[in-house]
């Protein structure tokens, strides 16, 4: 009888220190989830959107011309030649 109330104790110090030690890793993968996230929002920057196709990209990706965003050079000369012709019919 005395044998099996220590198993039980054993059982349930084991079983305290496997959950505080879950507890405790569960803390530090979070901890270093949140991390990583803060430097990958950071590392991907602003959006912008493209002036052509509404899309959004990120800053680093996008091109930048006479102060508009697009998502690709083909875009950006696409918008450029329909300013061109509006302007040639005006
Ligand atoms: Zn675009």
């Amino acid at each position: 009888m005395n044998l099996l109330i220590i198993r039980l104790i054993i059982f349930a110090v084991l079983f305290y220190v496997g959950l505080k030690l879950y507890g405790m890793y569960r803390q530090h993968k979070l901890a270093r989830d949140e991390q990583h996230g803060a430097l990958k929002r950071h590392e991907g920057g602003q959006m912008v959107r493209c002036r052509w196709c509404d899309v959004h990209v990120p800053e680093t990706e996008a091109l930048r011309d006479h102060e508009q965003w697009f998502c690709s050079s083909a875009h950006r000369d696409r918008y450029f030649q329909e300013q061109q012709d509006k302007n040639g019919g005006a």
